[in-house]
């Protein structure tokens, strides 16, 4: 049976409805709550997932903070350029091969924390995440979903001007200040959704909508994603994966994001994710 993990006080839960369940708990002690190592488990999460009807909940989850269902990987991979629209508004050649950089797993934060921007530089990218299940080198595209655990919604948050402060631009820095990475509010099991290569992505911000394409239209999609990161590096559970972001992105249109804006990121199926955007100090002087 399908599952819906979550995090909730640093401690893996299965979800159903508004209510959260403690996963330690429901398994008798047998499986742990690290949110970590419910992810390398999660083949009997599915197992588990049954007897949610069966038991008593821990908690109901509006009345939480979540917390992001993955919050330490091991690895956290972004790829950008990887619709066509978007690189055709960034006036970027379309890469040949995917462009792969890093999210610090420290910018991860949940699905409702607030983005704290140090300039007047930032950004939003709405993508699709995907969470490693079961580790793997050289995993052949044909098999590359047996190895996802599931899927969620990120928001690739960007300071442009820290990003292209070096030229080359420097894409790690400028995606990994804190809280730049949030995700969530669950990981949903692939097994959710008949078609794995059709996930409808929106951002809206203060209500107006900027960005609405679906990963039908990623350069690279996701099997093709997984076989060229794992030819590099072993994957293990838990790594994650923010596939990229089509057009509409502020950078493009002047729209930079101010303190009090509140963006909405959802994914059809997946859920909704809203953050409030907030200017604390500059990250250099004069940013
Ligand atoms: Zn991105």
């Amino acid at each position: 049976m399908s599952f819906i993990l979550g995090n909730i006080g640093d401690r893996a839960v299965l979800i159903e409805g508004d209510s959260y369940f403690d996963i330690e708990t429901l398994s008798n002690g047998m499986l742990s709550s690290d949110p970590m190592q419910s992810i390398s488990s999660f083949a009997s999460l599915h197992l588990l997932s049954d007897s949610l009807k069966d038991s008593v909940p821990t908690g109901k989850v509006s009345s939480v903070n979540l917390g992001p269902p993955v919050p330490r990987p091991q690895k956290s991979f972004a790829v950008g350029l990887n619709f066509k629209s978007h690189a055709d508004e960034s006036n970027m050649q379309l890469p040949t091969n995917p462009l792969v950089f890093t999210k610090f797993p420290s910018c991860l934060v949940g699905a409702n924390s607030d983005i704290e921007m140090r300039s007047d530089g930032v950004d939003y990218e709405a993508e699709l995440v995907v969470v490693i299940g079961v580790g793997g080198k050289d995993i052949d595209k044909k098999n590359a979903w047996n190895h996802v655990a599931g899927v969620t919604i990120g928001q690739d948050i960007s300071d442009r001007f820290a990003q292209f402060a070096a030229q080359p631009p420097h894409f790690d820095l400028g995606k990994s200040f804190d809280t730049f990475g949030p995700i969530g509010p669950f990981v949903y099991s692939t097994d959710h959704f008949s078609d794995l290569d059709d996930f409808q992505l929106t951002t809206d911000v203060n209500g107006e909508i900027r960005q609405s394409d679906t990963t039908k239209n990623l350069i690279f999609d996701v099997p093709t994603l997984i076989e060229y990161l794992s030819r590099i590096t072993t994957l293990v559970p838990g790594d994650i994966i923010f596939t990229g972001t089509p057009d509409g992105i502020g950078a493009a249109q002047g729209k930079f994001l101010k303190d009090g804006d509140i963006i909405t990121t959802t994914i059809a199926g997946i859920g909704t994710m809203i953050n409030h955007c907030r200017r604390v100090s500059d990250y250099v002087k004069g940013a």
